[in-house]
């Protein structure tokens, strides 16, 4: 018989070095915006391989920051997914934006050219994509359609630290990428963002937005407490305190990404016999996933049985989630707005209502995914027959 066991869903992985690198920022002079955040900045831009990258101090502040900063507004459109976390269009609806619903791809559960292409109109101004999981979308198909129509680029990547696409990072293809380090993505600052871009020009509008439209950093002042102001701007910034614990995370990345890896792939051996239980995952080998969670999609006798499911899976010790729990056109505050035909989201309104979001996180060691196979398999066959006797 096998144990049960307590395998959570996400957990940080703070170290001793996260611990002394706060209090080493605690015993200096400057605890916000200073040289902790500068060299996180520069790190993380060298980890994920190029562009300017800037700390902000959550993913959703990133988003809100890359649209307002693109100049999208009133009398837009933006195409976004119908599947992915609600700040995604949210910062498309923050900027006077509207949001226009696509599908996702029932294999990856990510938006696709070609539906990207039929939903293009005359308003249309930007594609708001989400790499679903860690899963990437198609970036050199996608970019070519953005060139084609004019149309800017923002790519949610707040689950896709590690993700690639013909060895280009996540985050580099479009016009901005945004990255979140809320606890459990892949690496923390307890809450944190950044936002990265391949244009030196937008990389200093978002700059001086996020930090009141300033002239000149405290660092910059030659009289203390002088400056102008040269546009309008929010305070968006990350402090030093989280941006050193970034950077102690930043190091421990490649460790993460492949025990993420390793995981999944232990995970998705073990389901592969599995009947009625599909996962998600890339479609060929020029693409990387960074591997954020493991999504089972529950079909045929399964479809209905997801709750009962995952109150047999907590039971036994395993953390579960559910990304996300609805299509974002299907949320209250969407559904009132905008009264969208739902049955246009089939495959999203699959994931929503028939996935289990199960746990590969660095936490976790290898037979603890065979421990999930095992008892995602023994639940799944258990319900299969009582349903046909
Ligand atoms: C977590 C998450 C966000 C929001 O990031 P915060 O840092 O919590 O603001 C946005 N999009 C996706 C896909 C996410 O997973």
């Amino acid at each position: 018989m096998t144990q049960p066991r307590k395998i959570s869903f996400g957990k940080p992985w703070i170290t001793k070095a996260e611990c002394s690198a706060v209090l080493g920022v605690l015993a200096g002079d400057v605890l916000t915006h200073g040289p902790q955040a500068h060299a996180f900045e520069k790190e993380f831009a060298e980890a994920i391989g190029g562009g300017h990258a800037l700390t902000l101090c959550n993913g959703t502040a990133a988003l809100h920051l890359a649209y307002w900063q693109l100049g999208i507004g009133a009398g837009d459109e933006v195409i976004v997914p119908a599947q992915s976390h609600v700040a995604t269009v949210h910062a498309v609806e923050v900027v006077g934006a509207r949001p226009v619903f696509v599908d996702c791809d029932r294999a990856t559960g990510n938006i696709t050219p070609e539906v990207i292409a039929a939903a293009v109109t005359p308003r249309t101004r930007a594609i708001g994509l989400v790499h679903f999981v860690g899963i990437p979308c198609d970036m050199p198909a996608i970019m070519q359609i953005a060139t084609k129509h004019g149309l800017k680029v923002v790519e949610d990547c707040a689950l896709a630290l590690g993700t690639r696409w013909d060895g280009i990072h996540a985050g580099l293809f479009g016009d901005a990428g945004t990255f979140s380090f809320y606890p459990v993505k892949h690496i923390t600052t307890g809450d944190g963002g950044m936002l990265v871009t391949r244009h030196v020009d937008l990389a200093q509008k978002i700059s001086r937005a996020r930090a009141f439209g300033v002239d000149r950093t405290f660092a910059e002042r030659a009289v203390p407490g002088v400056y102008d102001v040269l546009s309008l701007g929010i305070n968006y910034r990350l402090s030093d305190i989280n941006a050193s614990i970034g950077r102690q995370q930043l190091k421990r990345l490649s460790a993460i990404l492949e025990r993420r890896a390793r995981n999944f792939a232990a995970l998705k051996n073990g389901l592969v016999d599995l009947e009625h239980v599909t996962v998600l995952d890339i479609t060929a080998a020029n693409q990387t996933n960074s591997h954020y969670c493991l999504i089972a999609i529950l079909d045929g006798p399964l479809a209905g049985q997801r709750t009962e499911i995952i109150r047999r899976l907590n039971a036994a010790g395993v953390g579960t989630s559910v990304y996300y729990p609805h299509p974002i056109p299907r949320l209250r505050y969407y559904r009132d707005k905008y009264g969208e035909n739902l049955s246009r989201f089939p495959n999203a309104t699959r994931i929503s209502d028939q996935s289990i979001a199960l746990p590969v996180g660095p936490h976790l060691e290898i037979d603890d995914m065979a421990y999930i196979a095992h008892e995602l398999t023994t639940i799944a066959r258990d319900l299969t027959c009582s349903k046909i006797s």
